[in-house]
């Protein structure tokens, strides 16, 4: 089961993970939906992978880290196999890179409940209580999420295209 205590057991994205992230929020910042971001120091965050996270809980955010987020990696919960020798390292690097990027929805949503947090920490205290959550932080957070889904989708789209067409001008 996965507790606050499982969060100890984190490793930070790589350098080009957090790049890849961090790509597609500059992008999402720049959109109506994502106007809140834009003068929230979202690039001091430290993203963390977290293999005890499962498929209910994708990301996490802990007033007690107030500036970590955390995420589920790509392979959470499997043994780690060794990747079958007809898969390319670049395969494998860029399927790790599209990950970070799909999971970028996912850390708006965390970066929604930090925002919520330094807006007000004793509302964010109060509105965590079990019943209050859902109608609280949670209806706010996921409403942004939602909103960013699409947004994000089409920035990943974008930029996936213009790599495209560098690798085919070559
Ligand atoms: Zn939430």
């Amino acid at each position: 089961m996965f507790t606050v205590f499982s969060l100890r057991n984190s490793v930070p994205l790589s350098p080009d993970e957090s790049a890849a992230v961090f790509r597609v929020l500059d992008d999402y910042c720049r959109t109506p939906a994502g106007e809140w971001l834009r003068n929230f120091p979202f690039r001091r965050f430290n993203l963390r992978w977290c293999q005890s996270m499962t498929d209910s809980v994708m990301g996490a955010f802990l007033p007690a880290k107030p500036w970590t987020i955390y995420l589920m990696p790509a392979d959470a919960g499997e043994e780690s196999e060794p990747e079958p020798a007809a898969v390319s390292a670049r395969l494998v690097e860029q399927s790790r890179l599209s990950w970070a990027q799909f999971m970028t929805v996912t850390v708006i949503h965390e970066l929604r409940h930090a925002w919520q947090f330094r807006k007000c920490w004793w509302l964010y205290v109060l509105c965590s209580l079990p019943l209050l959550r859902a109608f609280t932080l949670e209806r706010d957070a996921e409403r942004i999420a939602r909103e960013a889904e699409h947004i994000v989708e089409q920035t990943i789209a974008w930029h996936d295209g213009v790599a495209f067409q560098r690798r085919w001008r070559k």
